[in-house]
């Protein structure tokens, strides 16, 4: 089995041949000393398909790969309802394949779409304690991109007082309450931990960078594979490091 990315046809056994670097999860990221050897970890936004999520758990088990999936609360596949054994049966399935689930934050999307009803706070606790109470660990989240926010100039991540990206003067202006990952037992937010590298298939092509060329946020992916070989190539060349990969299994087949 294997994968093609819908867009650009990397396939995905290559893009993980390609890589020189020691796979590791996110959350095990913490505690790295990222000076010493190159490392990479593999971030998947599941906004969509989540019948291909699962494939790619396997796929990656059998690879000897760790992978972390970021789950979206408010997606068709995220089963909130009492009888909602199966999608909980595929989490506990990926977490005993080696993957660690994490939660794709949507809540101030969430809370601009219903400012008077729907608090940010709401949006946190929901999906999280819904997992928790069902024996899903989770210990990070990731910001989604949702179009409420850009239409605001906002970001899901400003909840956050340790958004790195957010001045202390700009915070001050955000008309809501702002929250510590610490608070929700969230030990780390995809986007504000350390990486010397970063390779995106944001809107199915490829983006990120190198060093100092890391935007803090997505930017639209170009169809063209000379930016991932570029991007793969000048870390593997580097003595240590860390490379963080996003892909969304939406963009991907299997084959
Ligand atoms: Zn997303």
């Amino acid at each position: 089995m294997d994968f093609v990315s819908r867009k650009t046809g990397t396939h995905y056994s290559a893009l993980l041949e390609s890589i020189s670097a020691k796979n590791v999860r996110m959350k095990d990221w913490l505690s790295l000393d990222s000076t010493r050897e190159r490392y990479f970890v593999l971030r998947h936004d599941v906004d969509g398909d989540f019948a291909t999520a699962m494939k790619m758990a396997r796929f990656e088990y059998d690879c000897g790969i760790h992978a972390t999936y970021f789950l979206h609360a408010h997606r068709s596949y995220f089963d909130w309802t009492p009888d909602s054994s199966g999608f909980l049966d595929a989490l506990h399935k990926m977490q005993d394949l080696g993957h660690d689930i994490g939660w794709h934050n949507d809540a101030l999307a969430r809370h601009l779409e219903k400012p008077q009803t729907v608090p940010v706070l709401m949006g946190i606790r929901r999906p999280l304690r819904f997992l928790r109470e069902n024996d899903i660990e989770v210990k990070g989240c990731s910001c989604h991109g949702s179009k409420i926010c850009k239409d605001n100039r906002l970001s899901n991540n400003d909840i956050w007082i340790e958004n790195p990206f957010v001045s202390i003067a700009q915070r001050g202006t955000q008309d809501f309450t702002h929250y510590s990952l610490l608070q929700f037992g969230l030990d780390y937010e995809a986007y504000f931990l350390k990486r010397t590298a970063y390779l995106s298939d944001n809107h199915g092509g490829w983006s990120g960078g190198v060093g100092d060329e890391i935007e803090p946020f997505e930017v639209p992916g170009k169809v063209d594979n000379t930016v991932r070989d570029d991007i793969i190539e000048r870390f593997n060349a580097q003595p240590w490091g860390m490379l963080q990969i996003l892909m969304h299994p939406q963009h991907w087949r299997a084959v």
